[in-house]
C-alpha cells in the first residue's frame, strides 16, 4: 500500500509499505480522509519526541471497512466508520471504570516515543481493534468525520461540568480546539459564548461560529469580560492555548466559585494566581481525550446541530503530505485544518 512515510525528522516520502493485515477482533480499514492534528505539527520535525522516524502518522482519520479479522462482530465490509484515536487496553484500573480517556497502557495512533510505537493513518489501510470504531451516520462525509475526535474532546469538556441554561463560557482561543469548543458550547445551550484571541482570521471564525463577544487578548480581556457579566465574570472560562497570558486572563474572568477548564497542555508548568484560585473558590481542572463521546459527536454532525465544515481548509490528496505540513508549521495565516484524502 502507499503511505505518507515519516522517514527523518521533518521529511516524508510517500511510497510503499507492506499492507497491515487484521488480527483477532481488528478491522482493517481503507483510509478515505485523515486529518493533520496539531501535534502531528509539533511532532513530525522532533518537538515533542513523540513522532520519531521511521513512522505512519496520523490519528484522526475515517474510511470504509475493507476485511474483518477472525472474531469481529456488529461490523460489515463496506461500512463507513471512524476509531478512537487512542488504542485503550480495556484491562486496566480505569478502563475497567469507564476511564478508557485515562487508560494505564493507553497508545494514540501515530507516534513513535523509545517505547511505545503505533503506526497511523497516513495510508492506504489502518488495523485497529473492532471496540475502537464507530459506524458513521450515511450524511455525514469522511472529510467531517475525520475531525470527530477534536469534536468529540470538545463535547468531553462539556461533559466534565455542569452548565446550566443562561450560563457563561469564554473560550480562550479560537484555533480549531476553541473553534470546536464554541460549537458545542452553542449547542448546549449555554447563554453567552465569549471568545477571546488576537489573530484577526480567527476572530471572524469566532465570530462566524456564533461567539456573542470577540476580545481582543491583548486588551483589558477580565474587565471586559465582567462587563459583559453584570460585573461578577463568567462561571466558565475554556482555555486551549496554554499560554501564561491565556492562563492569567482566564483566571481573572470567572465569578468566585467559577470554574477554569485546562484544554491547551503544551506548557509543561505555568504559573497560577495562587491566591485568587483559593480566595475565590475557583474550580480548576483538566480534560483529557475522551472515552464514549465519538457517538454523541458523530450524532451532532449528523443531525445538523454542528458542522466542522468551515475547520476544513483544505481537502488534498495524501500525497501532497509534506507540503501542507510544511505550510502548516510555518504557521501561516488563515490554516486551520488540512484534510488529507486517500
Ligand atoms: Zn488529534
Ligand atoms: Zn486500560
Amino acid at each position: 500500500m502507499k503511505a505518507l512515510l515519516l522517514t527523518e525528522r521533518s521529511k516524508f516520502a510517500y511510497t510503499d509499505v507492506p499492507t497491515p493485515e487484521p488480527g483477532e477482533g481488528e478491522i482493517q480499514i481503507r483510509i478515505k480522509a485523515v486529518s493533520i492534528c496539531g501535534s502531528d505539527v509539533h511532532g513530525y520535525d522532533g518537538t515533542s519526541g513523540r513522532r520519531e522516524p521511521e513512522l505512519i502518522i496520523g490519528h484522526e482519520a475515517a474510511g470504509v471497512i475493507a476485511k474483518l479479522g477472525p472474531g469481529v462482530t456488529g461490523f460489515r465490509e463496506g461500512e463507513p466508520v471512524v476509531f478512537n484515536s487512542v488504542r485503550y487496553c480495556r484491562d486496566c484500573w480505569y478502563c475497567g471504570h469507564g476511564l478508557e480517556n485515562l487508560c494505564d497502557n493507553g497508545c494514540c495512533y501515530g507516534i513513535r516515543t523509545e517505547s511505545q510505537r503505533l503506526d497511523g493513518a497516513m495510508a492506504e489501510y489502518l488495523c485497529v481493534p473492532a471496540y475502537l470504531c464507530y459506524h458513521i451516520p450515511e450524511d455525514v462525509p469522511f472529510e467531517s468525520a475525520a475531525l470527530i475526535e477534536p469534536l468529540a474532546i470538545a463535547v468531553h469538556v462539556v461533559n466534565g461540568v455542569q452548565i446550566k441554561l443562561n450560563d457563561t463560557a469564554v473560550v480562550f482561543g479560537a484555533g480549531v480546539m476553541g473553534l470546536m469548543m464554541l460549537k458545542v458550547l452553542k449547542a448546549t445551550g449555554c447563554g453567552k459564548v465569549l471568545s477571546v484571541e488576537v489573530d484577526p482570521f480567527k476572530k471572524e471564525m469566532a465570530r462566524k461560529n456564533g461567539a456573542d463577544a470577540i476580545i481582543d487578548g491583548r486588551e483589558d480581556v477580565s474587565a471586559q469580560i465582567r462587563e459583559l457579566t453584570g460585573g461578577l465574570g463568567a462561571e466558565f472560562a475554556i482555555e486551549t492555548a496554554s499560554l501564561k497570558a491565556t492562563i492569567h486572563n482566564a483566571f481573572h474572568s470567572v465569578r468566585k466559585g467559577g470554574t477554569v477548564i485546562q484544554v491547551g497542555n503544551i506548557s509543561p508548568t505555568v504559573e497560577v494566581p495562587l491566591q485568587l484560585l483559593v480566595n475565590n473558590e475557583i474550580h480548576w481542572i483538566g480534560r483529557y481525550g475522551t472515552y464514549d463521546e465519538y457517538e454523541s459527536a458523530l450524532a451532532l454532525l449528523s443531525s445538523g446541530r454542528v458542522s466542522v465544515n468551515d475547520c476544513i481548509s483544505a481537502a488534498v490528496p495524501l500525497q501532497d503530505g509534506q507540503v501542507w505540513f510544511d505550510r502548516l508549521h510555518a504557521a501561516e495565516p488563515g490554516l486551520l485544518k488540512i484534510v488529507l484524502l486517500s
